[in-house]
């Protein structure tokens, strides 16, 4: 039997695996993936070890199981996962992840540890209703046969957080932009002000000024009042 161990190449690991053709030789990749699949891990996939075939196996809360050509159907609501991966060593990754997944695959076989050796039995069910952290382990598995990694997920992100946050940068943006129309409002009343004072100052300018002309006339009337009285004329 080939020796196989679990593959770090990033660029290998993006590839799509293929569909398993269960007459044929599945049994074999099953054995292949079992042989690497460490005693501590929760999941691996057959790209994982090279084998680009569409092959699991998953550790769940009700058992460890082999699924072949699995399709899952994942619900809308979304939690976040911290996940690591064998395939990324020395990385964590906080990822979004549907809460909820359904399962079915062609083959379903589930297996336990002998020493060395895995027994196997056969399920029937080939669907299984996943929660939490079993969804999560599939969905990740699930993954790494369309050549995606927990690498290539955005980060998650908390919506209650980011809105709460953006409702207080928006309060502040407002208490900003009330406080910017206060000044201009003053700013115009201060405008305002000074034309009226000026307009009160030209008003009185041309008050001193229209008097100054009525003062100005009497005098030349008076001037000449004089002037006929000393020539007798009045
Ligand atoms: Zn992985």
């Amino acid at each position: 039997m080939t020796d196989y161990k679990i593959i770090t190449d990033v660029e290998a690991l993006k590839q799509k695996s293929e569909p398993i053709d269960t007459n044929t030789d599945y049994p074999e990749d099953m054995d292949a993936v079992l042989s690497c699949f460490p005693p501590t891990a929760l999941g691996l996939a057959a790209p994982q070890i090279g084998i680009f075939k569409r092959l699991i196996v998953v550790r769940l809360s009700h058992g460890t199981f082999v699924l072949v050509n699995p399709e899952i159907k994942n619900s809308d609501s979304k939690c976040p996962s911290v996940e690591s991966c064998l395939s990324l060593p020395n990385i964590k990754r906080r990822i979004t992840r549907s809460l909820n997944t359904e399962v079915q695959s062609d083959v379903v076989i589930k297996v336990s540890a002998n020493g060395p050796y895995w027994m196997y039995e056969d399920i029937r069910e080939k669907t299984m209703s996943l929660f939490s952290q079993d969804a999560f382990v599939v969905q990740h598995e699930y993954d790494h046969l369309e050549g995606i990694l927990i690498t290539d997920h955005p980060p998650y992100e908390n919506k209650k957080a980011t809105d709460k946050k953006l409702k207080r940068t928006q309060k502040i943006a407002n208490a900003r932009l009330v406080k910017a129309n206060k000044n201009t409002h003053n700013t115009s009343t201060n405008s305002k002000k000074i034309s009226c004072k000026q307009a009160a100052k030209l008003k009185q300018l041309k008050k001193d000024d229209k008097r100054e002309r009525k003062a100005s006339k009497k005098r030349v009337e008076i001037q000449e009042r004089y002037r006929a009285m000393r020539e007798g004329s009045i």
